[in-house]
């Protein structure tokens, strides 16, 4: 079943990119262990990367945000693409901290308020578009949508909201970005933003009910109409030749040693844990691709 849906405003003065990010947080959860607040801060971040990655036109390109906050968890990385493939990972799943006064999450607190939302986008084609911006709350939504108007010039509204189980399961997540169209009449933006109280309760709108009906919930009083649906997933893209990729690419020293030290090594991937063995005999193959690349 699709689980990000995009819209189109019949006047087409604005589009709508809205997800539920349920199964993809889930998946994180599984993988990483992440603790609640660590479930909500990495959720909003996946989400956020595909609602960035989506309107990419090319499938080879891609989107990786970082967030570096000066909180416990640490740095949160996500990298989606068109296809809707995201994985992420966070340094510090672990960390729980105690929740707010109003009873929510503290995804601001465990992410830092001081810091830099940095992102790379890959169009599929030339160089690399490269941003960032200062982190605005460490709520993520608010990061991405001040990255958005700062770095891109794009004014967009943005909710990302990661509901989590007692027992750590998600209970549901969900993400909508609004992007207002050049030439948008003010009134239009103006309707958008009134329903600010709609979107920001998307997340608890899908734990009952469909993403399409949640979406004609959250955009009540606005004419709009499906204009795509697609399914996405948590999927790593790492194979052992990647691995191998990188062992060379980390020099003939680290391989050196690699050999005559540990006789091998064992690589797990950041995205998803997969564990990659590589014997002496194999290290000393790399070792001499290595060599024959420093030559070149
Ligand atoms: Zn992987």
């Amino acid at each position: 079943m699709a689980n990000l849906i995009k819209t189109m405003l019949e006047d087409g003065a604005a589009y709508g990119v809205c997800i539920d990010g349920t199964r993809i947080v889930q998946r994180a959860v599984n993988l990483h262990g992440l603790s609640p607040v660590a479930a909500a801060a990495m959720g909003r971040t996946l989400m956020g990367a595909l609602i960035m990655a989506s309107d990419i036109k090319d499938d080879r390109g891609d989107v990786s945000v970082t967030i570096q906050g000066d909180g416990p968890l640490g740095r949160i990385i996500a990298v989606a693409n068109p296809k809707g493939e995201v994985r992420g990972c966070v340094d510090h799943p672990e960390v729980m901290l105690p929740p707010r006064a109003d009873g929510k999450l503290d995804v601001g607190g465990a992410v830092g308020k001081n810091g830099r939302i940095a992102v790379v986008r890959d169009l599929g084609f030339g160089e690399p578009y490269v941003g960032q911006s200062p982190l605005v709350s460490g709520e993520i939504a608010e990061d991405m949508a001040y990255y958005y108007a700062t770095s891109q010039q794009q004014p967009c509204l943005l909710y990302l909201g990661v509901l989590v189980n007692t027992d750590g399961s998600i209970l549901s997540a969900g993400g909508i970005g609004i992007f207002p169209l050049p030439g948008c009449p003010e009134e239009t933006i103006r309707k958008l933003e009134l329903g600010a109280p709609l979107y920001s309760d998307f997340t608890n709108m899908l734990k009952d009910s469909s993403l399409p009906d949640s979406i004609a919930m959250a955009f009540s009083g606005l004419a709009y109409r499906i204009t795509q649906r697609q399914d996405c997933g948590y999927v790593c893209n790492c194979s052992r030749e990647r691995m191998e990729r990188a062992l060379i690419s980390i020099g003939e020293a680290e391989l050196v040693q690699m050999v005559e030290e540990d006789h091998g090594c064992e690589i797990t991937c950041h995205f998803c844990g997969t564990k990659y063995c590589f014997t002496e005999e194999e290290l000393l193959r790399l070792l001499g691709e290595a060599s024959a690349k420093s030559v070149e």
